[in-house]
């Protein structure tokens, strides 16, 4: 687009070369660059009555000179200045530090404004700014820019006024007229003068709303487009099965599916019909039954022929999920096989050559499964549990091995919807949002760690009633071996106080894969009541015979992750219970003890979580993959993302788009990331 929004920004009067290259530093080349920068913050004039200020707010009052300034020398070069000054109906204290010559520019009775610091319990302002005639001020709100160099804000206001000025004009708006007068959207021009520039706090909300829309429609847009093209344009496995073959294998279950259940499973199976490839995230809260569902998906491929494989984060899930799928396709003649790290030698040679011939039709484990030895003869389908523990990279190796198979991610921890559609948004999405019948909803409770001895009896109250208990203990990757030795320490104390009683055992994530097997054994086996443990067995663990929790520190942990945890009880018929023991210093921290204990809804957790924590730490620093805005908030605006992706999916899959003029601005948005043309969306 040859525009004048293109020229310089030494174009600007005041601008010179100087001047320019700071501002290249701020990424400002152009004039548009220019408009585009946005302030940070505004600094508000606007009187306020103090009656709703609160404590140490910045504010701005209008008042009256009620008292002769009194100044106070403290050395030679610090002082005080201070004076009474009636506001309103208050009597209030305004001190102005080291600025003494402000003391004859008082009159008594004279109305002047100042901006300052408000101390409610002192009642005084410390003053940063003074206006001592306030009808002079022309704007209540000004912008604030972050700037660098020689640049300052004041001279930031100057460039970017005489830029809207002399080319604000030539700002066209990327979003067609039907959208903006059914959003009653303000102009793109008329936001950016707006935000610039504000008049009111109710303007620069209107300011705002529009341009946080067409963030969230370009961003949706992209990934609609993204996810329209790798539909259509993947070259993917048509599958092609017996529905009665697969309907007798899912009557033999031991259980109906719930309707959720059947819902998914045929949102996947048509999928799998189609001829491109799935890419499709599978969300439902612990214990929903997704492996149900990933067995009938794994037994539609193999019906049509192929190889599935069933990637999982840890060696203990993939060894339960063997067991379970082994019981599951014994009678169909279907043979699944483990293959983790651990996997050695001989039998890994014999395992890897059976998987060539085709002999192996399913295969469970850990991220062993994608490395390059492991070759299938004909792989049609992956799965993945759990998956947001693989990075970006091991998803992508993933999707790659073999020739093109379809792609199931299924996640426990559910996705809070802002993230579900920004993150993952280029995927198809399935929900479980049923739980299976007849599951009792496990009791919460939130102890300080001094209740411990009470704790301990509670626990052999259900032990003596031939249940048994996980003991949890934090563990965070940065000081892995330090949270190691707490699990241990914890496993002593109690051994010693349930000595002769009760055996208790210890897991942790530096046992070797023949230690952590004995261990989990023992356990599943009631041969150990106890289990002190770190987050290894976080997810999927699967024994229905313990009926208690107790969570160390649980303030250390996120909200999810206590709601993983604590799903590895309440999984047979008896009432469960999990005891969060914490200490927590903050209000949040509190606030987010409560919540656990008065909610079993992973997907209310994981937007409360999102909330309380923000959306760089929900998966943790290492692969965020989070989308970043200029404007918009993913969290507080979410309503608009929702709207902005119906939008964006209606537009991509409407005609009109792609021959009408007024959609031209936003498809050249798309051309220019890309997309349309099948490069990859980073
Ligand atoms: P998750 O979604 O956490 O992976 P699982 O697949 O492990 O859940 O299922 C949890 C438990 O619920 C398992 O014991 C499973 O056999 C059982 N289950 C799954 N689906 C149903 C159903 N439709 N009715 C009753 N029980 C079910
Ligand atoms: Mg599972």
């Amino acid at each position: 687009m040859n525009s004048v929004l293109n020229n310089p920004i030494t174009e600007i009067k005041g601008v010179g070369e100087e001047i320019a290259l700071h501002l290249n530093e701020m990424h400002i080349y152009k004039i548009i660059d220019l408009l585009d920068y946005l302030p940070y913050r505004y600094e508000d004039y606007q009187l306020r009555d103090l009656a709703e200020v609160k404590h140490e707010e910045r504010v701005t009052v209008e008042g009256k000179v009620h008292s002769e300034p009194s100044l106070t020398y403290f050395g030679r070069q610090r002082s005080r200045l201070t004076i009474r000054l009636l506001v309103g109906r208050y009597l209030v204290k305004a001190v102005c530090f080291n600025r003494p010559y402000f003391k004859d520019k008082f009159s008594l009775n004279q109305t002047i404004t100042v901006t300052g610091k408000w101390d409610q319990h002192r009642q005084t302002i410390t003053v940063s700014d003074i206006n001592f005639t306030p009808s002079t001020r022309d704007k209540d709100i000004e912008p604030v820019y972050s700037i660098k160099g020689k640049v300052t804000v004041k001279g930031m206001r100057r460039f970017i006024s005489l830029a809207l000025n002399q080319y604000g004009q030539f700002i066209e708006d990327t979003i067609p007229l039907p959208l903006l007068s059914k959003y009653k959207l303000l102009s793109k021009i008329d936001a950016i003068r707006i935000m610039h520039s504000p008049k009111s706090h109710e303007d620069l909300k209107q300011a705002r709303r529009r341009l946080v829309y067409e963030e969230f429609l370009l961003f949706q847009l992209r990934m609609q487009a993204l996810r329209k093209y790798e539909r259509e344009q993947s070259k993917g496995i048509q599958h092609s099965f017996s529905v009665s073959l697969l309907e007798a294998f899912i009557s033999a279950l031991p259980f109906p599916l719930t309707s959720a259940q059947q819902r998914v499973v045929e949102e996947i199976t048509s999928d799998l019909e189609k001829p491109f490839r799935m890419n499709r995230l599978l969300q439902g809260d612990v214990g929903s039954g997704k492996t149900i569902v990933a067995a009938i998906a794994l037994y539609s491929t193999v019906l049509s022929g192929y190889q599935g494989a069933l990637m999982v984060p840890t060696e203990i899930l993939a060894e339960q999920h063997v067991q379970s799928l082994k019981s599951l396709f014994n009678p169909f003649n279907v043979r699944v096989e483990l293959l983790t790290g651990s996997v050695k030698g001989k039998r890994r040679r014999e395992l890897l050559q059976l998987l060539l011939d085709g002999k192996i039709h399913i295969l469970v484990g850990t991220h062993a499964l994608i490395q390059d030895e492991v070759s299938f003869e004909k792989l049609g389908l992956v799965i993945t549990d759990e998956q947001h523990r693989f990075g970006v990279e091991q998803r992508r190796v993933l999707r790659e091995k073999g020739e093109s198979p379809d792609v199931l991610f299924m996640t426990a921890t559910p996705i809070p919807r802002t993230l579900a559609i920004t993150v993952f948004g280029e995927m198809d999405v399935s929900v479980i949002d049923e739980m299976p019948a007849g599951r009792k909803t496990i009791e919460t409770y939130w102890a300080k760690h001094d209740m411990l001895t009470r704790i301990l009896s509670f626990i052999d109250k259900e032990l003596v009633k031939g249940r048994q208990a996980y003991v949890i203990c934090p563990l965070i990757e940065e000081s892995e071996k330090l949270d190691v030795q707490n699990a241990i320490d914890v496993h002593s104390t109690l051994t010693h106080h349930f000595q002769g009683k009760w055996e208790v055992g210890l897991m942790h994530g530096r046992l070797s894969s023949e230690e952590k097997d004995s261990v989990m054994k023992d356990f599943s086996q009631n041969d150990v009541q106890i289990l002190v443990s770190t987050t290894v067995v976080e997810v999927g663990v699967n024994v229905p015979n313990a009926t208690m929790m107790v969570i160390y520190d649980a303030e250390r942990f996120g909200l999810s992750q206590l709601h993983q945890l604590r799903g590895r009880v309440g999984r047979g018929s008896e009432q469960s219970y999990c005891i969060l023991l914490a200490d927590p210093k903050s209000e949040v921290g509190k606030e987010r003890m409560r919540i656990m204990t008065e909610t079993n809804d992973g997907f209310e957790l994981s937007e409360k979580d999102l909330e309380l924590r923000g959306p760089g730490d929900f998966f943790g620093k290492k692969q965020s993959g989070m989308p970043e805005f200029k404007v918009a908030d993913m969290v507080h605006d979410y309503r608009a993302l929702e709207v902005a992706r119906d939008d964006a999916t209606k537009l991509i899959n409407s005609k009109a788009f792609w021959v009408d003029e007024q959609y031209l601005p936003l498809r050249e948005v798309l051309e220019k990331s890309g997309i349309l043309t099948g490069e990859k969306l980073d």
